[in-house]
Formats: structure tokens, sequence, C-alpha cells
């Protein structure tokens, strides 16, 4: 199967001011330097193009000084391995010097510089990822990236077990780039390499398989992709334990529009407390992520023991305690599992509080409140207001001033 690649969206892209300035500063006399990689790709698929790699003749300390002759900013963010960052009217680009890999040990690559566009394309990972694109429109394909990304086929540069071997982590972006470009069943002689190689996954650091895999989760065919992997036996070991594919599945399909990887790995691998403490490990979690992980496996623990069916009183009285968006999170992992039985006026309820049109409700008292009214200062105010708020949870989450009157009235009563 092919299908029509967007050609017009390559000159589209040389259109764009702040890219034709930095191109023309930088193809000059001896020196070319082009567009590479997943902005050619993508402009090819006609996707938006949001970040521009370029790949140049000219060594970093050159790019350095060009730069700065035109008056861009440049930092080196990445120079031991030849690459700046230079800013074009507040539009940042890396430029990275071309590149021949002389060395590999399954992690890192001992890098030469070169001036040599074929070599550099060879040395890249999947041939849809090595089409470069030259100021004059002219695009460049020395790997038959053209016709795989045509044929949505993600495919390795060169024999793919060797490929492999050079750098692990090519096994996790062969699936990333799957899920996320190709159409159809993965390259079988990829997948078949991978699976060999397998091992080589653990002696990559935490990081770099990280930031592959939470792309992987979000991509566009995450489901079909995550069960390959699990087929394939990958995912125990990625997860240092168990998958709830099913789970998975059903929050993928629930925030297609607007993937969140962090929820997707939850639902994917999070089943009780001890998980959310292993991931944070396992996969270098940042703590906002490692918090969602951690609530989503606080209320899925409650809410599966739950055998009564859940009502919208009983989702007002949850949202108080927790927040909308793992509520949901936890609700559409579970959905068509016997445990909780969910009402449809309950999911409705909760969409109202995702997305805000219902407010969530704030319990009303304060501890000055009981203090105005006589209860003098110290640990019976903590008391009474958790008392108050069991009876104020008992009795609907209202949030009017006069139940929160009648309230205090009560709570003042029994001093
Ligand atoms: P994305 O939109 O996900 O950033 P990308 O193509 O820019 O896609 P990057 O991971 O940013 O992907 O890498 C940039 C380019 O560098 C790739 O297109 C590929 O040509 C090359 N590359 C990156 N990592 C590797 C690797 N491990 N082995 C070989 N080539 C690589
Ligand atoms: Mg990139």
């Amino acid at each position: 199967m092919t299908e029509a690649l967007n050609r017009q969206a390559l000159t589209s892209l040389l259109r764009r001011s702040e890219l034709r300035r930095l191109l023309e500063v930088f193809n000059d006399g001896d020196e070319e330097t082009r567009i590479v990689g997943g902005a050619v790709r993508n402009a090819l698929l006609g996707r938006s193009v949001t970040e521009v790699d370029c790949t140049t003749t000219m060594l970093p300390d050159a790019i350095m000084e060009r730069a700065r002759r035109a008056g861009f900013k440049a930092v080196p963010t990445g120079i031991e391995h030849g690459t700046i960052t230079v800013i074009v009217d507040g539009e940042p680009f890396e430029i990275t010097t071309l590149r021949e890999d002389v060395e590999t040990d399954g992690r890192h690559a001992v890098v030469h510089f070169g001036r040599d566009f074929v070599r550099d394309a060879k040395r890249r990972d999947f041939t849809i990822n090595a089409l470069s694109l030259g100021i004059d429109g002219q695009l460049y394909d020395y790997t038959g990236g053209e016709a795989d990304l045509a044929a949505r086929r993600v495919r390795f540069i060169g024999e793919a077990r060797i490929r492999i071997r050079e750098d692990y982590l090519r096994i996790m972006r062969f699936f990333r780039f799957h899920a996320e470009y190709a159409q159809g069943e993965p390259d079988a002689e990829g997948l078949a390499a991978s699976g060999a190689e397998r091992q080589g996954l653990t002696i990559l650091s935490k990081e770099r398989i990280r930031h592959e895999l939470l792309k992987l989760l979000a991509a566009k065919r995450a489901e079909e992709t995550i069960r390959t992997l699990a087929d394939h036996g990958f995912l125990t070991g990625l997860l240092d334990g168990v998958a709830e594919l099913g789970r998975f599945e059903r929050v993928a399909a629930d925030d297609r529009d607007n993937p969140v990887a962090t929820w997707r790995l939850a639902a994917l691998a999070v089943m009780v407390g001890e998980d959310a403490e292993r991931l944070r490990e396992q996969l270098r979690l940042s703590n906002d992520e490692h918090r969602k992980l951690a609530a989503y496996a606080g209320l899925l623990s409650l809410l599966k023991t739950r055998t009564l069916p859940l009502e919208a009183g009983a989702i007002r009285r949850l949202v108080a305690d927790h927040e909308p968006e793992v509520l949901g999170i936890v609700l559409a992992a579970t959905a068509g599992e016997p445990f909780p039985v969910v009402h449809d006026e309950a999911r409705e309820a909760i969409a109202r509080y995702r997305n805000g049109t219902e407010p969530v409700p704030v319990f009303p008292l304060r501890g000055a409140d009981l203090v105005e009214g006589g209860v003098p200062k110290g640990p019976m105010i903590g008391e009474m207001l958790a008392q108050a708020r069991q009876a104020w949870l008992a009795e609907g989450c209202r949030t009017d001033a006069s139940y929160a009157q009648e309230l205090l009235e009560r709570m003042l009563q029994q001093v």
C-alpha cells in the first residue's frame, strides 16, 4: 500500500522566513547545510513540522562563528556531538556537523566529523529518518526512505541486527516510529532482529528507555504496537512487572485526541501502589509523573473493592477528595470489568467535573468559622472539622451558604 507524499509541503517549509534566513547564511562558498530527519519526514507526510534539524559540512566552531557574524544567537547545546542550537528571530534550529560512526558499543558511538552527506545518512537508524532537503528544494534519498515513507514502512538502514548491536536503543525506536508512522505489520526483519537482540536493552540507561517508551505510549498506533511488544516478550522486562493490556487499550481509546503518556502508563502498568514506586525508579519518573501514578493506584484500589454501583452522588463525593481527571482515567481503565459498576449518569457527571462545566465541591467550613462561633483554639478544632466533613460528604457535598450555616450551627451545638 502506498500513499502520495506531500512534496508541496517541502516547498512551504523552505519558504518559512526564519529557516530561509538560516539556510542562506549556512549555504555559502564550499559549505552546504540541509534540513534533515524528522522535519523532512513529517513535511512529506503532511504533518506539522515543529522542530527543524539541519546537518552541515561546517565544523562546530565555524557554525558558532558564522551564526554570531549573522547576528544569530548560538548555543553549543551538544558541542561534543557537533550540535549547536542557532536561534533566528526566537526560533531555535539544531545544526549538527555531518558525522560518521567510527566505533560503537551498543549504547555510545564515537563519531568523527565528516563532509559526506551519504555517510551521514547511512549512520542514521531508519530509512524514513535519513532524508535530507537542500536549500534549492532538492530531496536527497540515499537509503530508499521516500518509498518506505510512501508505503508507511519503518525499516532499518542496512542490516537490522547489525544496526541494533551498534545501539540497542534502536529496538525501542523501531517500535516507537512504527507506532507513530507505519501502517500494517512491523517490518519482519526489524521485528525478528529486535526479538533476537532483546537482551541488549538491559545495558541502556533508564533515561533513554524512558524517553522512547513514553513517546511510544502516546503514539498513534500505540495499542497495536504495545500488544506486539507484549506478544514478543518485551513488555515484562521494560516495565519490570505485568501489563494490563485491556486497561491500556481502553484508556488509549478514550484519550485518543489528546494522549497523555503518563495516564497510559498508569493504565498499562499500575495495579497497586507499589507499582508506582517501582516505575518511578525503573523509568526515572518526575515527581509529577510519580504523583499521578500513585493517585491512580490509590483510586484503583478504592474502586476495585467497591461492590455498590456508582451513581452521580458517589461521584460527587469522590471528586471532593480526588482529582476528577484521575477518577476519569480509573473509570475508563476499568470499564467492562466486573467492578466498579458505574451508572451512565455517573459517567456523565465525571465528564462534567473533568471539563469544568460542573465545579468540584469544596468543603465550606474553616477552622476560623468554629473559632468565631466560640470554640477554643486547639486540637478540638481539627476534630470538629473532620466530623463536619464526614457529615458534609454523607449529606451530598452541598456548597450553598444556607447549608454551610446550618452545618456550622449543628457543630456548635455539640460544644
Ligand atoms: P521526533 O519528531 O520524534 O523528534 P526525529 O526524527 O526528530 O523525530 P529524534 O529522536 O529527534 O527523531 O532524532 C533525530 C534524527 O537523528 C532521527 O531522525 C535520526 O535520523 C537520527 N537518530 C536519532 N537517534 C538515533 C539513533 N539512536 N541511531 C541512529 N540515528 C538516530
Ligand atoms: Mg527530533
